[in-house]
């Protein structure tokens, strides 16, 4: 099979040693050769989040995809206390559903997709409402926005509440100051933006943070955050059998960003975004974001309305070329360009040529003879503006105001259950 370029969020294409290096060695993982490798993996990660304080700092590795340490904090670590998770996407929706499942208290302010989470809601949430811990996902893989954890981080801070924040996406693209913004906890995992192959995830916490759970009841066997670190701490283990060749892998992923330098690997990733967005802008294609809240991970582009989305997939495919299909509300309205993973710029350059072609096809019918592509294309028309934007907790309107969405009609927004009017920014709140 000819390789597939991966142009995804991930899973992405690996470099060639993470690709050997899965079949190193056979080892025994509760042998020193284990425990090697697991501390070597734990330093880099701290290294790679760039903990100026590394003592205060614990990695703990999980085998299990990002759900998995995204559901190994949120079980670990609320018990009886308050929680808050803020949502423009369908991963915040999924850290919703997963707090559902072990926290009683789970409070959710939910924005439409692409929108910034909203401080002034939230700051007026925080007043009412006594919040131990707010969660978040950092980069909405769904939509392609970043959400501020500078701010949100101060905000947290001024009203004693500590962040547990998803970097699935985000680690090893974008910058992430645990130290700054107040974050207890944050997951990740290997086979996004650190570039090994998916399997593994884990989650970066504060000491003191890992200490308080002691006392919190586990919510989950296995996923008992507590007992990772545990095993973690002074010998490097992990509580089971380990996934080793993947551990394997993820070590050199790592070695291969430190040595390049962690803000170069940032700055490269954010370059091959621009050089995309610059050439697919000069195909005449439009994005779903304003470039300002955009990552550097992936761009969401409005399909185009002469391209019938599942025929331009297959056509890509078979040029070997992998795209992603948007989810939920952006359902056949935007597909997702990842540029994380090992390529090099000649393979940006192929894929930007192949699109190209493939657009052409679908602007020019294929009897015409011509080749060469008009220049303008019209943007995609205006979509309906949702209603007006209010805020409702049980009930009780606390926030209301009338607000513009350039991108997503009334059939995305939500209902409240008990109410048939839709609005575009919900609370649900059982605190
Ligand atoms: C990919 C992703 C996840 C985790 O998904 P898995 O399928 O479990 O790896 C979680 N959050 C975000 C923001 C993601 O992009």
């Amino acid at each position: 099979m000819e390789k597939l370029l991966l142009f995804t969020p991930g899973p992405v294409n690996v470099a060639a040693n993470v690709r050997a290096a899965v079949g190193l060695e056979d080892i025994c993982h509760r042998e020193l050769e284990f425990e090697d490798l697991l501390r070597s993996i734990e330093g880099r990660l701290l290294q790679l989040f760039e903990i100026r304080n590394e003592q205060d700092y614990q990695a703990v590795v999980i085998t299990g995809s990002g759900t998995a340490a995204n559901e190994a904090m949120l079980s670990s670590v609320v018990g009886d206390q308050n929680i808050l998770i803020l949502s423009n996407g369908e991963f915040g929706d999924r850290l919703h559903a997963i707090s559902q499942v072990h926290n009683q208290n789970t409070g959710f302010i939910q924005f439409p997709w692409g929108e910034p989470i909203n401080l002034e809601v939230v700051a007026e949430y925080l007043q009412n409402h006594q919040i131990d811990f707010i969660a978040l996902a950092h980069h909405e893989t769904s939509s392609g926005m970043l959400n501020p954890l500078g701010t949100i981080g101060a905000l947290a801070r001024v009203n004693g509440s500590a962040l547990l924040v998803d970097c699935v996406s985000s680690a090893g693209a974008e910058s992430i100051d645990m130290e700054r913004d107040n974050i207890a906890f944050c997951s990740s995992s290997s086979s996004k933006a650190i570039g090994s192959y998916p399997g593994l995830s884990f989650v970066i916490g504060e000491v003191l943070e890992y200490e308080k759970l002691k006392s919190i009841p586990a919510r989950s066997a296995y996923l008992n955050l507590y007992k990772f670190f545990e095993f973690a701490i002074g010998r490097s283990q992990t509580p089971n059998t380990p996934a080793i060749p993947l551990f394997f892998a993820l070590d050199q992923a790592l070695a291969n960003i430190l040595n390049e330098g962690v803000r170069h690997r940032r700055a490269k990733i954010l370059r091959t975004a621009k050089i995309l967005r610059h050439e697919m802008k000069e195909l005449g294609l439009t994005f779903f974001l304003n470039t300002e809240d955009m990552s550097s991970v992936l761009t969401t582009v409005f399909v185009p309305p002469y391209v019938d989305i599942a025929v331009f997939r297959q056509r890509l495919r078979e040029e070997s070329i992998i795209i992603y299909a948007g989810k939920g509300p952006l359902k056949d309205r935007v597909f997702q360009i990842g540029n994380i993973g090992e390529f090099s710029d000649t393979d940006v350059f192929q894929f930007i040529a192949v699109l190209r072609e493939t657009l052409n096809k679908f602007r020019i019918p294929e009897d015409a003879g011509i080749t060469i592509l008009s220049q303008h294309v019209p943007d995609p028309p205006m979509l309906p503006t949702v209603p007006p934007l209010s805020v409702v907790v049980n009930g009780e309107v606390i926030f209301s105001k009338t607000a513009l969405v350039d991108s997503l009609g009334s059939d995305h927004s939500r209902t409240i259950p008990g109410d048939s009017a839709p609005v575009a920014g919900e609370i649900t709140s059982s605190i």
